[in-house]
């Protein structure tokens, strides 16, 4: 029953999001848009809730670091629904990590708190940690630092590959 629940209000929150997608992605199809189709192909994964500007700055960071593995799904949340959704994925993490940025391993999906957002840097150092815990498939922190020292190389250089 618990898990039920869960998948439930999983639904409810991928509809509502949907929602705030369809109206974002408009703006961001635009002619001059000439991203290579390659490129584009690898990095089918879904951005959602995020603004035009957070999810070019997300690609452009994610394209940098060119992590073994992309996560599925995105997702910029509000607070509450972030909390939900820690709640909905039974997170359990230390205290210090637990309120910015998560990842559900099992469906590479990773959600962002938007009111804790403050910036592209912020964005880059985070969503490093989380590549991290995709790339090592690892729930651990230790192994998603590691992992994420790689990543954010590659932001601060990007010569450096
Ligand atoms: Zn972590």
């Amino acid at each position: 029953m618990k898990l039920a629940i869960g998948i439930l209000g999983t639904l409810l929150v991928f509809a509502q999001l949907g929602e705030a997608q369809t109206k974002d992605s408009s703006a961001l199809r635009n002619p001059g848009d000439i991203t290579p189709l390659v490129e584009a192909d690898r990095e089918s994964y879904a951005v959602f809730g995020a603004t035009p500007a957070q999810e070019r700055a997300l690609r452009a960071q994610i394209r940098l670091m060119h992590p073994e593995v992309l996560p599925l799904r995105v997702f910029f949340v509000p607070h509450s629904k972030y909390i939900d959704n820690a709640r909905i994925f039974q997170l359990h993490v230390p205290t210090g990590y637990a309120s910015l940025m998560f990842t559900h391993l099992p469906s590479r999906t990773v959600f962002i708190d938007n009111d804790r957002y403050i910036g592209e840097d912020w964005l880059g150092h985070w969503i490093a940690h989380e590549l991290g815990h995709l790339a090592k498939n690892s729930p651990k922190e230790e192994d998603a630092e590691k992992a994420a020292r790689e990543f954010r190389k590659c932001l601060k250089d990007p010569g450096n590959k």
